[in-house]
């Protein structure tokens, strides 16, 4: 018998920027695609390059929005996000800290939506509902932004506001975007995911009881069938190149990747690398085409 739901497509940039589409509706998290060197990062200012989101968004096909969702208000996830609504229309949905960063950038108030824990938005087929965390141990960059933003500015004023993840539903199946590597205990608890888009970034720099805690409150209650880890890559490289892992000094990948690598094994969840620019089918098997 011929399958006659679309599907959700989920393409791949990097960090925790994904795209969801069933071809009527269109939903981004993050949208980080500048990826300024580490160096500017460290020592100087960073700003959106139009030009460089345009033509990655070309490559990644992607042609329109409905609304984009930003996990917290660090640089290497929400500081592309008004430039990329300004391209692509849509809404821009954040913390009051991320919002501070669309106000910067002059983005229209009326393209902004404000999201709390538990907040429910839908936009098709798909509902996004907001579920508040807190960010993976080591926030270099605390607190909150509580005025307008404008770039160029350094990272550092980059602060995290609130940090989100995503769980989102549609006919087809649900998925879970939890882009930062730590856990409210219990909180997932009852969830229903088919796929998890896990963070795991500097993962394998913590001790082997905060994975296990971590996979404890996110991974077993949450039972999904398929894990894409997100925020792996070295997000100081720009994604004309292949993605590479972080370097040792800031995390040990290899030591994260055999962890998820045993855990996926051991519980029969079918683990995928998402390559930038790949598009997933989500919740058919198998999920590259
Ligand atoms: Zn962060």
């Amino acid at each position: 018998m011929t399958d006659i739901s679309p599907g959700v497509r989920a393409t791949f940039f990097g960090t925790s920027t994904v795209y969801l589409t069933d071809g009527s509706s269109h939903i981004m998290i993050d949208g980080f695609l500048t990826r300024p060197p580490l160096v500017r990062v460290l020592l100087g200012r960073v700003a959106p390059n139009p030009r460089r989101i345009q033509e990655i968004l070309a490559r990644g096909g992607v042609s329109a929005l409905d609304a984009l969702f930003v996990a917290h208000s660090h640089y290497d996830h929400v500081m592309d996000s008004p430039e990329v609504v300004k391209q692509l229309g849509g809404t821009l949905h954040g913390s009051e800290s991320s919002l501070n960063v669309g106000r910067g950038a002059n983005l229209a108030e009326e393209r902004m939506r404000v999201i709390d824990d538990g907040g429910q938005f839908s936009f098709g087929d798909f509902t996004v509902r907001v579920l508040e965390g807190i960010h993976s141990p080591g926030n270099r960059y605390p607190g909150t932004i509580d005025k307008p933003l404008a770039t160029p500015s350094k990272a550092s004023n980059y602060r995290d506001g609130n940090c989100y993840s995503f769980h989102i539903t549609h006919p087809a199946g649900t998925v879970l975007i939890h882009p930062s590597a730590n856990f409210v205990p219990n909180k997932f608890n009852g969830l229903d995911v088919d796929v998890l888009y896990l963070g795991v970034g500097i993962l394998g720099a913590q001790s082997e009881q905060f994975r296990d805690d971590y996979w404890r409150h996110v991974v077993t209650p949450t039972s999904p069938s398929r894990i894409v880890p997100v925020h792996w890559d070295h997000f100081g490289q720009p994604l004309s190149r292949n993605l590479r892992a972080l370097p040792p000094v800031l995390d040990k990948f290899s030591v994260m990747k055999a962890y998820v690598e045993r855990k996926c094994a051991e519980e029969s969840i079918e683990l995928i690398v998402q390559k930038a620019f790949e598009t997933l089918d989500l919740f058919t098997a198998p999920a590259r085409a």
